[in-house]
């Protein structure tokens, strides 16, 4: 074992446990021999219910039927449903499921199943399996116990679940348990929706109906029938042994350590980002590699990131309802690896205080059903208006919609994270690079300019290729950066799940693509530039920079400057989610989600209660475990010092010595405890101070509870830094990061 922690000698603590991880990488590498064809060719998608699986189980008509509504949205009738429902149950008995169920995102955030087996009596009462198209296309869950913001009272039960045939179920394995999965909508008895995937799809298709008059306008419509938005998320997380986060009440309630004195050393020297992978975390990410192959997510790329113990696990870019279930199934995909191979992994936007925290790149753009990114300049250099026209829908949209995108991306969680100096500030502003931003600044002074898409890049070695350049440098500290083909969006929370900041980000631009298509149209019709499209859209386009470019910022979003010039530009900034969320009360903004049929006023102030309600109770929650913390561990943990060092004062003055530095150590102690235990008095008061209204009581947890959180955690940080490691009950920062 490698690990020599001081407090492993403590009595009564579970000594950390490594053997068995240990075991199983012996395991691992002896007798898997991970084969690229294996995993890619039989086992990728072995899981799902898509590809090969389908094609061999159903007929000609039923596949060529669910691939119009998997690809063009129509509608799937009855008998199809009911062969496909059989081929289904078929395929996923023959692969040791007895159970299936109806999966689906709550308003909770994350997702929730309700199982029931393939049983069904005969009428002679024998057992048979059966799976019929009624229960493929809609379960009944009781709706009660989930989120509704108020659009269902409690009594108000019936919920249904909705096939969504665009998104293959799957098998989950779980131990020797495998279960048949479909992914679905959740909506009320109403019929308004209850759940993150609808919205999700609504804005979708508002996105493509929007994005289809400009492909018109251009002429660039032929065989195209709908636009979809592509989504590539990056997400990093942290890997603890299992062991040490067991002993930590704080990460097994919350995700993230509410105490922790800082660590002499953090990501200062730069030296694990991209490092080498430890091998027992690259047994777990070759475990979890698998579990997503064969569910059909194409992981990608895995790394070290900044901050010690932390990593990154990215996938190709699909279709954005398929991409944020599969989102969804990377997350727990990754936790439950981990817990087979002796570790936590903690999503959580910031676990460690002092460390750099945990987000989501969510990489997004939109493309025709006939493969063309929407957002590629295109490699001919041309001057291209079409992709002009779409990026200044984007830029449109950022700039009018600042605050409600950045209530999106709010959360208990985020808040720790942005404006810190290691993820974009709460201001939202879009990072363009200097090719595009050429071509912007041309365009608003009515001229066309040509995107230079790639240069090339002299390593001055003869040995070494010439490289091409792109034709913009990254910008990581921008919450909203232009990558080339697509848009960053780099400020979404590590647990977010993507559904919800997508469904806001795909209305907002459609939104503004439905401006911009109706401003090209007018002006195609009549005035100035009667006729031609190209000065019809340069002068929209011009006039539409003109008003919005205030929300690009090339430099360094980290520094105080741009915080001041931001309020100059008169960008929102929001810091916390209390100040967020709110933006989205406005009537304009009901009525802009109600317009483009995503959601009701009622379905969305649903939400925004929702959200509101447990960014209150995930900071109560927090409190209260600090509070416990402090009670139960650190003061004891100080009492004990206390003793001790009395003791030593009383024994060296009978034995006619004295010590000031250990009576000065004592009462340092002492005066800390003091305002410990003050301060816990005031976290007591404001956890307990009642507020009946939502917002208010969300201001109150950001503007009160929050900072007597913050005034605690220094008294207990402190405690820690002065109490020897063999009397302190839980591991430290450096137990945890360094062990
Ligand atoms: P980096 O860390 O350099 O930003 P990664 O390769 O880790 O890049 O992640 C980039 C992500 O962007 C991947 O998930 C990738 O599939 C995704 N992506 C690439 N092109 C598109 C696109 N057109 N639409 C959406 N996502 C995309
Ligand atoms: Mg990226």
């Amino acid at each position: 074992m490698s690990r020599t922690i001081a407090y492993l000698d403590t009595p009564n603590q579970q000594k950390p446990s490594r053997a068995r991880t240990e075991m199983y990488n012996t395991m691992r590498s002896d007798d898997v021999q991970r084969d690229a064809m294996a995993t890619f060719g039989d086992n990728y998608g072995a899981l799902t219910f898509a590809g090969e699986n389908a094609r061999r189980r159903l007929g000609p008509h039923a596949l060529e039927q669910l691939e119009r509504t998997v690809q063009h949205g129509e509608p799937l009738n009855e008998a199809i449903a009911n062969e496909v429902a059989t081929a289904m149950k078929d395929w996923a008995i023959e692969n040791g499921c007895t159970h299936y169920c109806h999966w689906f995102q709550p308003l909770t955030g994350s997702t929730a199943e309700k199982h029931d087996s393939f049983l069904n009596l005969d009428h002679n009462g024998q057992p048979l399996a059966e799976f019929s198209g009624d229960a493929l296309i809609c379960g009944e869950p009781d709706a009660s116990s989930f989120p509704s913001g108020g659009v269902r009272d409690t009594w108000e039960a019936r919920g249904y679940t909705a096939w969504d045939p665009t998104s293959p179920a799957f098998i989950m394995r779980n131990g020797g348990e495998r279960t048949l999965c479909i992914p679905t909508a959740f909506v009320s008895w109403t019929g308004e929706s209850l759940d993150l995937k609808t919205p999700l799809l609504r804005s979708n298709d508002a996105i493509s109906k929007q994005a289809m008059r400009v492909l018109r306008l251009f002429g660039n419509d032929a065989g195209v029938r709908h636009v979809y938005t592509t989504l590539g998320c990056e997400q990093e997380y942290f890997l603890i042994d299992e062991d040490l986060a067991a002993m930590r009440p704080d990460l097994a309630m919350c995700g993230r350590t509410v105490m922790g004195a800082q660590p002499p050393k953090g990501h200062q020297l730069d030296d694990h980002y991209f490092g080498s992978i430890p091998p027992d975390v690259q047994a777990f990410m070759g475990d979890a590699e698998e579990r997503l192959y064969e569910l059909g997510i194409p992981a990608k790329t895995r790394h070290n990131e900044v901050a010690p113990r932390q990593f990154e696990l990215a996938p190709l870019f699909e279709r954005a309802n398929v991409a944020s279930d599969h989102q969804q199934l990377i997350m727990n995909v990754l936790k439950r690896a981990a817990r087979r191979n002796g570790f936590t992994c903690l999503l959580h936007e910031k676990p460690f205080a002092g460390i750099n925290g945990t987000g989501k790149h969510n990489n997004w753009s939109m493309s025709t059903d006939t493969g063309h990114n929407l957002l590629s300049p295109g490699k001919r250099g041309g001057s291209n208006l079409q992709f002009l026209t779409f990026v200044c829908a984007v830029v449109r949209a950022l700039d009018l919609h600042a605050d409600i995108l950045r209530g999106s991306i709010a959360s208990a969680g985020n808040d720790h994270r942005l404006g810190a100096n290691e993820a974009p500030p709460a201001i939202l502003s879009m990072y363009t690079g200097e090719e595009l931003q050429a071509m912007l600044d041309k365009l608003a002074t009515g001229e066309t300019a040509a995107f230079d898409s790639k240069t090339e890049l002299d390593l001055g070695s003869t040995v070494m290729p010439t490289l091409e350049r792109h034709a913009g440098d990254r910008n990581r500290t921008s919450p909203f950066a232009f990558i080339g083909n697509r848009f960053e969006f780099r400020a979404v929370g590590g647990q977010a799940p993507v559904a919800w900041p997508n469904t806001v980000l795909n209305t907002a631009v459609a939104e503004s693509i439905d401006f911009i298509a109706t401003a090209i149209e007018a002006a195609v019709a009549e005035g100035e530039t009667k006729g031609s499209i190209e000065a019809s859209a340069t002068s929209v386009l011009g006039d539409v920079l003109k008003q919005h470019r205030r929300v690009i910022f090339n430099g360094d979003n980290y520094t105080e400057a741009w915080h001041a010039e931001a309020e100059q530009r008169g960008l929102p900034i929001l810091r916390g989610t209390a100040d967020a969320l709110p933006a989205f009360r406005g009537d304009d903004v009901a009525e802009m989600f109600d317009s483009y049929g995503v959601m009701s006023t009622r379905e969305l102030n649903a939400r925004i209660d929702v959200l509101i309600e447990m960014y209150c109770t995930t900071v109560t929650i927090e409190a209260n475990t600090m509070m416990q913390m402090a009670d139960r561990m650190v003061r004891p943990a100080a009492v004990r010092y206390c003793t001790e060092l009395a003791e030593s004062v009383a024994t060296m003055a009978t034995a006619g010595a004295s010590c000031t530095a250990v009576a000065s150590d004592l009462n340092q102690l002492i005066s800390v405890m003091d305002v410990l235990a003050t301060r816990q008095g005031a976290l007591r008061a404001a956890i307990d101070h009642n507020v009946g209204d939502n917002d208010a009581h969300a201001s109150h947890v950001q503007n009160t509870l929050i900072p007597a959180m913050d005034a605690v955690r220094l008294a207990c940080d402190d405690i820690e830094s002065i109490v020897p490691v063999d009397l302190w009950p839980m591991p430290s920062y450096t137990d945890m990061l360094f062990g």
